[in-house]
C-alpha cells in the first residue's frame, strides 16, 4: 500500500536521469534518508524542477512504499534556498560537508526527527549574515557523532575511567575518544590536546553563546572527530568536501 506523505525535506543530492527526469536523494523528517524520482521535472513546464536543488529545503508530496527503493516526489514547495549559504563559499564549504556526513554516514531510512531539526537549524544558522560557518559545523559535528551513535565521554576518561582534570595532559585517542594524561601514554594513535585546545573542545559542548575560538583550533577538533569516525567505520574515509574547497 502506498501512502501520500507530505515531508519536510532537504535535497542532498540530484541526478538527472531519462529525457527529463530527477532522481534525488532527500532527508526527510519523517522518513530519514530516502532516495525518490520526480518525472519531468527537467522539463521547462515542471511546476516541481526549478525548486529542486542541492541544499534547498522544501516541503515535497510523495507516494511512499517502504519496500520500494525509490519513492515518487509529485510535489515540492519551497521552503528556503538558504540564499546566503549559497553566495558565499565558505558557507557553502561547510554546509556542503553537513551534507556530505548524512550522505555518508546515515542509513537509509532511518527517521530521526531530533537529527533533522539539528540539520535545519546548523544550516539557518549558517544562513544569518552574521555567520560563523566553521563554528557552526564544528558543532553540529559534535551533535552529530553523538545522533550517529560515536558519543564522547568530556568529564572521564575512555580509557581509566578516571575524572579528566583540565590541566592534566588530555589527549584524543583516534580508538577510544579522549584520555587522560596518564592513559595517553600506551596510546599509539593520539592527538595531543593544549590546555587551550581541549578548553575550547569542552566549551564547544555547552550552550555558551560567546565563545572565542581560532580558527585553526577548530580545524584541529574536526581534524580528530572526522579521524575517530574513519577508525570505526572502516566505509568513511573522511570529508571530501573539506578538501576540495
Ligand atoms: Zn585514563
Amino acid at each position: 500500500m502506498a501512502e501520500i506523505t507530505k515531508n519536510e525535506a532537504l535535497v542532498l543530492r540530484k541526478t538527472n536521469f531519462s529525457d527529463s527526469s530527477l532522481i534525488v536523494e532527500l532527508y526527510t523528517k519523517e522518513h530519514g534518508k530516502i532516495s525518490a524520482i520526480i518525472k519531468g521535472a527537467r522539463s521547462s513546464k515542471s511546476r516541481i524542477g526549478s525548486k529542486i536543488d542541492t541544499l534547498n529545503l522544501v516541503e515535497a508530496v510523495f507516494y511512499h512504499k517502504e519496500q520500494k527503493e525509490l519513492q515518487l516526489v509529485t510535489q515540492a514547495n519551497l521552503i528556503s534556498h538558504f540564499h546566503n549559504i549559497k553566495s558565499d563559499l565558505e558557507r557553502v564549504k561547510y554546509a556542503s560537508a553537513i551534507v556530505e556526513l548524512i550522505l555518508k554516514l546515515v542509513p537509509e531510512k532511518d527517521a530521526n526527527e531530533k537529527l533533522f531539526r539539528g540539520v535545519v537549524k546548523s544550516l539557518n544558522l549558517m544562513d544569518k549574515e552574521n555567520s560563523q560557518p566553521i563554528l557552526h559545523f564544528t558543532q553540529f559535528f559534535m551533535f552529530f557523532i553523538k545522533e550517529i551513535g560515536f558519543e564522547l565521554s568530556f568529564t572521564n576518561c575512555s580509557s581509566c575511567g578516571n575524572e579528566i582534570n583540565n590541566s592534566d595532559h588530555n589527549a584524543f585517542s583516534y580508538t577510544d575518544g579522549i584520555v587522560c594524561g596518564n592513559c595517553n601514554k600506551d596510546k599509539l594513535t593520539t592527538f595531543d590536546f593544549s590546555t587551550e585546545l581541549f578548553e575550547l573542545f569542552l566549551c564547544l559542548t555547552s550552550k555558551n553563546k560567546k565563545l572565542s575560538y581560532k580558527k585553526s583550533d577548530l580545524e584541529n577538533i574536526i581534524f580528530i572527530l572526522e579521524k575517530y569516525i574513519i577508525y570505526h567505520n572502516s566505509d568513511f574515509k573522511g570529508l571530501k568536501t573539506l578538501s576540495i574547497f
